[in-house]
């Protein structure tokens, strides 16, 4: 896509708060070219603006929490998947409170919210940052690899000692149909870690609701998984929602193995440490590339013409 986006009119989503198990409400507010995705806690005299940035990650624990002085805003991976997903490339996000609403644990709602009132397209164009070398990161068992492509993907596998997890990989070239594919897996977490959770006073909103719980054995969630690779697949919503913190669009093969918030947020954060792995192109651009090397096929094929675009 050449040019920039934002959604057509404001829309709101309430649920409550995973920690707090307090009600709490996103309003998803237009914004003009340029200005990047924002959060702003309406709650707070200050009303600070805090940019979707890798530089304001605050916390990766449990959930991607960013910050901006005393003013910290959790649980933002899942809308920021459903931006990844739709190719939102400027919002203000109002926050009623320290968290953004869990929802189902997944991102669908806030990918439902956004196909509700629909795209706009603006008349910018879009910049991306194109990798142009290999990077590579590890943190104990969990690693990750960028390659440079002309495209997104990202190959995402999980290695989980449970009869109900095991192995599992996905596979996200992008597209909306794609996307909401797995828009919809839920966040998922062990039983015991729930109860440790607890007694430190968080997670006081987590449920089966909310959340796939895991004993030693079982799902213990009554109505089972939504996909058989539904933990994968939530993997991979986790690291689009962390890749949009670098602010653009990423153009490059990423392969992630036991991914979770603090390896994704720290391979942006290496992508920009060495200005020599990545270059930053213009989306209109690219576009006149793409259709430049396509034009010398199409002109030998009988009866081509422009239209045909
Ligand atoms: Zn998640």
């Amino acid at each position: 896509m050449a040019f920039q986006t934002t959604i057509r009119i404001d829309v709101s989503i309430t649920g409550i708060g995973l920690h707090s198990g307090e009600p709490a409400t996103v309003r998803l507010v237009p914004s003009a070219p340029g200005s990047g995705i924002s959060f702003v806690r309406m709650d707070r005299k200050d009303r600070v603006l805090i940019p979707a940035k890798a530089e304001n990650v605050v916390s990766t624990r449990l959930a991607t929490t960013l910050g901006f002085g005393d003013s910290t805003i959790s649980t933002v991976e899942h809308l920021l998947a459903a931006l990844a997903g739709h190719g939102i490339d400027n919002l203000l996000v109002e926050v009623s409170g320290p968290e953004l609403p869990i929802l189902d644990g997944s991102a669908r709602e806030f990918s439902d919210a956004i196909l509700k009132v629909g795209i706009q397209t603006q008349l910018s164009s879009r910049q991306y940052i194109r990798i142009k070398k290999k990077i590579e990161l590890r943190l104990g068992e969990k690693w990750a690899v960028i390659e440079p492509s002309d495209h997104f993907e990202l190959h995402s596998s999980i290695e989980f000692d449970h009869p109900s997890i095991g192995y599992q990989e996905n596979t996200f070239i992008g597209g909306v149909n794609q996307f909401t594919e797995i828009a919809a897996a839920r966040t998922f977490c062990l039983l015991k870690d729930v109860e440790a959770m607890r007694r430190m006073g968080l997670a006081k909103g987590g449920s089966l609701k909310n959340a796939v719980v895991v004993d030693d054995a079982h799902i213990l969630n009554p109505e089972g998984l939504r996909c058989s690779d539904e933990f994968a697949r939530h993997k991979a919503l986790d690291a689009l929602g962390d890749f949009k913190l670098s602010g653009l669009n990423i153009l490059g093969s990423f392969r992630l193995h036991r991914s979770g918030h603090d390896l994704n947020t720290q391979l942006i954060a290496r992508i920009f440490s060495d200005p020599s792995n990545y270059e930053i192109v213009d989306g209109t651009k690219l576009a006149a590339q793409k259709k430049a090397t396509k034009r010398p096929m199409l002109s030998v094929a009988r009866g081509a013409t422009a239209s045909s675009y």
